[in-house]
């Protein structure tokens, strides 16, 4: 297993002083992440889908050691990755990458895209010489499909089209042969024309050098595309996972059918009912008892509001809504 996730939680405790400035009376806990569980596979896409605010970026940065989770492990090829970091923390970081949303505000303007695509060489102390960071650009540029590479080397960021800069923040990525790349949001901010190209690279270089990729988004629409399996995420908890395909022919959780039924879809003969999904998701440092869905569950039942949805046992499902693992029948028996 090349990333396994457990238990993961990242926990915000604002003091009375920051407390005040977002409105709360006393300090507070601001819950971002919880009872996080996953893995990822070489070769395997691990779709993470949710609106925002749900918690994804703050998995993300936790993903790749952006940030200490509070509770929780995250352990890579097999070793704990708290461990990972301290004994090297740059071999840790040349396995994995991150691509980020704004392929604008993520470049700097001041350098060149070679000096951009050779910095993570240098910073990782490869020794390579200006000739060999040059060669590792130019492949790293050409496996991003900017060709011919050379092309590109002198350029400044601002010469280049959206797509262009987010193919140099994936080059970036690339340069160090990474085994993981984790991309937050990266087609979010490009034109519906260009997004489809970006998608179908990522597909095409995880076939290719087998790298896991987490690929984050609130864009359910591409996620077919380029997904193997899939996770929703809803106020910092994974309420629905699964393989992609299972996923999108049944979900499960309400949520997960709200969130497909507002998803336009190719295929004519594919109707989705709507569930009405009301109010907007609650703050993270005022957390829902029982299902932190359930002030906005179209189909919520009384022990929603007071027990954490568990799976009994009674065979394979992919979430922990009630009604999913128990029916209504047994609910309204209990
Ligand atoms: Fe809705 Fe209850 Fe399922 Fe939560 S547990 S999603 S409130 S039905």
């Amino acid at each position: 297993m090349m990333l396994q996730v457990k238990d993961l939680a990242k926990h915000y405790v604002l003091g009375e002083g920051l407390s005040s400035l977002f409105g709360l009376s006393q300090s507070q806990t601001i819950r971002a992440v919880d009872g996080i569980n996953l893995s990822v596979q070489p070769g395997e896409v691990l779709g993470l889908v949710g609106e925002s605010g749900c918690g994804k970026s703050t998995l993300a940065r936790l993903l790749v050691g952006l940030e200490e989770p509070s509770e929780g492990e995250i352990s890579f090829g097999g070793e704990d990755m708290a461990r990972l970091r301290q004994k090297d923390r740059r071999a840790f970081h040349r396995q994995v990458q991150m691509v980020f949303q704004d392929p604008y505000g993520s470049l700097n303007p001041q350098h060149t895209i070679l000096e951009i695509v050779s910095r993570p060489l240098i910073y990782q102390k490869t020794g390579l010489d200006k000739a060999g960071l040059r060669e590792r650009a130019i492949e790293a540029l050409s496996e991003a499909e900017l060709l011919p590479a050379e092309r590109y080397l002198s350029k400044f960021p601002h010469e280049l089209s959206g797509g262009q800069r987010q193919r140099v923040c994936i080059a970036r990525a690339l340069v160090l042969k990474p085994d993981l790349i984790v991309a937050d949001e990266p087609i979010s901010m490009l034109d519906v024309s260009i997004k489809w190209g970006i998608v179908r690279l990522l597909k095409r270089l995880v076939e290719k050098r087998k790298i896991g990729l987490i690929y984050i988004t609130h864009d359910l629409s591409s996620v077919p595309a380029v997904c193997d399996k899939l996770a929703i995420m809803y106020l910092g908890r994974i309420v629905e996972s699964g393989p992609c395909r299972e996923v999108f022919a049944n979900p499960e959780h309400p949520y997960t059918q709200a969130l497909l039924a507002a998803t336009p879809n190719p295929n004519p003969d594919i109707v989705r009912e709507r569930p009405i999904i009301s109010g907007a998701i609650p703050s993270a440092a005022n957390i829902p008892s029982g299902c932190r869905f359930h002030p906005r569950c179209p189909v919520a039942e009384p022990i929603c509001t007071t027990d954490f949805p568990q799976s009994r046992g009674k065979g394979y499902h992919r979430t922990e809504c009630h009604l999913a693992v128990h029916g209504k029948q047994e609910l309204a028996a209990d």
